[in-house]
């Protein structure tokens, strides 16, 4: 038996080593705010534009925002370049989506945090929550497709700018506060326009798994013709299986990606073809990176509403083609 002197010997160890390991992440934070001598606008480094878009409503003019990978472009195989690198080396702070979305980043993600803090904006979000990929026996990082786990990474965003720039405290806790009520209204309108899909077909049918958290959310079936991952390719029994799918439940619609080659998708709409079926492409949906800067759907919330409002539309729902709030662009068809 072991002496419970010893249990508790034990347990003061690891609260000593907990204790101890607060004071050292209390003195770096304090001493990258040192370091930052208040030369406005502070240089932040983004990874992804769902990311960059939080810093930037958040942080408003206090801070100058470079994002690396671009509209249209997969981040799951995306290698950074030297310039990408020297963004990295000039931020004061960097912001990544995390959960091995940046999978060939991780590496120049660990160097340049050793002189900068580094914040995953999924860092909040508890085992419960994070849906588990068996195929890559990971976490599955498209969070960003559930509005109230986004939340997350926008008080993640926050914190860490009052941590490092203190004095301007109230001004991140206003815009973060005035984005959270947006983002509150663009989930309820997510979750109007899915149910406003005729139960029978609302599914998803799409390139990849990106929407797993959008399925949870908003009670929408999802398939995904390739692994969570564009780097596995779609078998031909997984397409045999989805075009019986589409036959029997009569589905209207599949989707194609923005990041993503829609050959897949094409090989589905020719298999139902041959059955007697007539599927089309509801649209272009926004995955992994939103749409063109400078336009609604480059931000955050036109992407969602701009995905929401297509499925919905598609499948049959009952919503208005120009969105939540009138603002989509983007053709609709
Ligand atoms: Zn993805």
């Amino acid at each position: 038996m072991i002496p419970k002197y010893f249990i508790v010997a034990q347990k003061y160890r690891v609260v000593l080593f907990l204790s101890l390991c607060l004071i050292l992440l209390a003195v770096s934070g304090l001493s990258f705010a040192e370091t930052f001598k208040k030369n406005y606008p502070i240089k932040v480094g983004t990874t992804v534009g769902m990311v960059a878009d939080i810093v930037r409503v958040v942080a408003g003019d206090k801070a100058e925002v470079k994002n690396i990978i671009g509209s249209g472009i997969d981040p799951h195989v995306y290698n950074p370049t030297r310039s990408d690198v020297a963004i990295l080396l000039k931020s004061d702070i960097i912001f990544y989506s995390g959960l091995l979305l940046e999978g060939q980043m991780s590496d120049i993600l660990v160097k340049v945090s050793r002189k900068r803090p580094v914040y995953a904006v999924t860092e909040l979000l508890q085992k419960d929550y994070l849906l588990h990929d068996s195929e890559t026996n990971h976490h599955d990082p498209h969070v960003w497709m559930d509005v109230q786990g986004w939340m997350k990474a926008v008080e993640v965003v926050k914190d860490a700018m009052v941590a490092f720039d203190p004095p301007n405290k109230e001004f991140y806790d206003k815009n973060a506060q005035q984005y959270l009520n947006k983002l509150k209204q663009l989930d309820n309108y997510a979750r109007r326009a899915i149910g406003s899909i005729p139960q029978k077909q609302r599914i998803l049918v799409t390139a990849h798994d990106a929407f797993n958290y959008m399925s949870r959310a908003y009670d929408i079936e999802v398939l995904g013709i390739q692994g969570i991952s564009t780097e596995s390719e779609a078998g031909i029994k997984d397409i045999n299986r989805i075009v019986d799918l589409l036959v029997n439940r009569k589905i209207p619609a599949v989707f194609v990606e923005t990041s993503v080659s829609d050959k897949n998708v094409k090989a589905l709409i020719e298999g139902a073809a041959s059955r007697g079926h007539q599927v089309r492409i509801g649209g272009e949906l926004f995955s992994d990176a939103m749409g063109p800067s400078g336009t609604y759907e480059g931000t955050y919330i036109g992407m969602i509403d701009h995905n929401v409002t297509l499925i919905a539309t598609a499948l049959g729902g009952k919503v208005s083609q120009k969105g939540m709030q009138d603002k989509l662009t983007s053709p609709h068809n």
